[in-house]
């Protein structure tokens, strides 16, 4: 299959408009059109299109019973994607739509099994960037998506991800710069009476909080609890229990004592004959002694490190590094998305060294 490129930096241009009415067009007639969003690029399909959905899951070769996301361009179309219409979520839409928060809600008998892996719920976002509004609205509505990357690799944050995971195995890629998030949405999950996070992202858990609590609902108090990892991710999003956003290289997530820790990946680094890749802050970057040595941001900027991570990964990937040591990130991490990315794309290896040097 020929892939179609096309780049649009604005979305009122005769040429943007051109190309987002030939991938509406593509949508459609059961194509498949990967798209910027401000969190990562996804990969669409009509989301009415049985067919249409599950060639998502052939080309990025993933497990058919992960679901996936339901993108809309308007709180309305909510309607046609539930039956039970649930206070919460307009309060929710009103506060953070568009942008980078997905809710899981009952599903209606009309949203296909291949959008929700056969479960009885359904995951909707409504997104903020200009290109996925315009292509929403003139593609009828409803794009189904998961992120554009080969299952198990890191989420595309460029189109150049994009085209180096599915050139060739989908109709078109609209190219629309990097994404301004740069980690996947934060899912809630509005089945239950307690709004629950099933995946952390940059909308923390107390700013839903905050927003579920002042309404006139007070008294009802309604809480938000963060599910504990194993249970959220094994069982609440199937997508979490596979193996993600991991670079090729091994990695171990390094915390503890600032200057012990450039110490530590320093004496790993010198002491191994593989290509060593070290994941920095701006701050400690040049106190590292390794091959490849990459800064993913400012230590005390988590908008900064989230928009950059899933590119260093990759770039971790290009330049061959073997071994990936990476520092933990916790100082702005408020929402805990960028320590659970971390988490994943180590497998649950860390090391924490203490002040005097022990290695925990
Ligand atoms: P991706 O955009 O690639 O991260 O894929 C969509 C994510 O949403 C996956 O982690 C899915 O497991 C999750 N998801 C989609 N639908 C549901 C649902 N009905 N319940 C829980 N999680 C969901
Ligand atoms: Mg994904």
């Amino acid at each position: 299959m020929r892939t179609r490129i096309a780049e649009i930096r604005e979305t009122d241009t005769p040429e943007a408009k051109a190309a987002i009415a030939e991938a509406a067009d593509i949508l459609k007639r059961g194509g498949l059109v990967a798209f910027p969003t401000e969190t990562v690029y996804g990969l669409g399909a009509d989301a009415f299109r049985e067919e249409a959905c599950a060639r998502i899951y052939e080309a990025k070769g993933r497990p058919s019973d992960n679901p996936l996301i339901v993108h809309i361009a308007e709180t309305a179309a909510l309607n046609r994607l539930t039956e039970a219409a649930d206070p919460r979520v307009l309060r929710l839409a009103e506060a953070f739509w568009p942008g980078p928060l997905t809710v899981i809600l009952k599903r209606s008998a009309e949203v296909p099994d291949r959008v929700t892996g056969g479960l009885d719920t359904v995951a909707v976002r409504f997104p903020s960037h200009p290109v996925a509004r315009a292509l929403i609205l003139a593609a009828g509505g409803y794009i189904a998506a998961p992120s554009a990357n080969r299952s198990g690799r890191p989420s595309p944050t460029k189109a150049a991800h994009v085209i180096e995971d599915l050139e060739g195995r989908v109709d078109m890629i609209l190219d629309g710069g990097d994404t301004t998030v740069g980690l996947e949405s934060t899912i809630v999950d509005l089945t239950e009476t307690d709004a629950r996070i099933l995946r952390p992202g940059m909308i923390g858990g107390e700013e839903i909080a905050r927003v579920l609590q002042t309404t006139e609902a007070a008294e009802a108090a309604p809480k938000v609890t963060a599910a504990k990892e194993q249970e959220a991710e094994i069982a609440l999003a199937p997508g979490m229990k596979y193996t993600h956003y991991a670079p090729k290289g091994e990695m171990t997530v390094v915390s503890g004592d600032k200057e012990q820790v450039i110490l530590y990946i320093n004496r790993r680094a010198a002491g191994s004959d593989k290509i060593i890749g070290v994941i920095a802050s701006d701050e400690n970057a040049p106190f590292y002694r390794a091959d490849v040595i990459i800064s993913c941001g400012s230590r005390t900027d988590a908008a900064e490190i989230a928009q950059r991570l899933y590119a260093v990964l990759r770039e971790m990937d290009a330049r061959g590094a073997e071994e990936i040591l990476c520092e933990d990130f916790t100082e702005a991490d408020s929402t805990g998305a960028i320590a659970n990315r971390l988490r994943k794309a180590s497998g649950g290896r860390r090391v924490f060294v203490e002040a005097d040097g022990t290695i925990r």
